[in-house]
């Protein structure tokens, strides 16, 4: 009897498990249904270097005429969250910015020509020129790029995802 009750209890608790694993699934569909995110660069100007693989959870855009200063803008409404200038010219990001937006998003900029922040911003808007492409070999602020491109990343909660599935076409 108390074995038979042990059993079913154990099993409501599979259930209850699975029933809530199968609602974050649903979850995460409908917000990546409803993240729609506009394109960094101009689409037109540029093509994509790098797409995103395991190990490199980013794309990467490069201009067609492969000068740098193309504008890039934030890809949806935004909270400044890091805007680091970096004179490193072999090593990581270089000068790159953080961008928080809503429901846990985050997207990342990086090896900037030069940012356009202000002392005392919070916000701004989908769209908003946040700085302008750089990346030459071995110029300050280039990190560890080879070449002229923006390294773009975007996250949910800190987990990376592909940009490619959120992009509006
Ligand atoms: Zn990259």
């Amino acid at each position: 009897m108390l074995l038979r009750g042990v059993k079913e209890i154990s099993g409501d608790r599979r259930y209850v498990f699975s029933l809530q694993v199968c609602l974050f699934h649903i979850q995460s569909k409908i917000f990546k249904k409803i993240m729609k995110i506009r394109y960094p660069v101009d689409r037109k100007k540029t093509h994509i270097t790098q797409g995103y693989s395991w190990r490199h959870k980013a794309i990467d855009i490069a201009p067609l005429d492969k000068g740098e200063g193309l504008p890039i803008y934030a890809v949806e409404d935004f909270a400044w969250d890091r805007v680091v200038q970096s004179n490193s010219r072999w090593i990581g990001y270089g000068n790159h910015i953080i961008l928080k937006h809503r429901d846990g998003w985050t997207t990342l900029y990086a090896h900037l020509l030069s940012m356009k922040y202000k002392e005392g911003w919070k916000t701004g808007k989908a769209g908003d020129i946040i700085g302008y492409m750089g990346g030459k070999r071995g110029k300050p602020g280039s990190g560890k790029s080879t070449g002229v491109h923006v390294h773009f990343e975007m996250k949910s909660y800190g987990r990376p995802v592909n940009p490619m599935n959120y992009f509006i076409t």
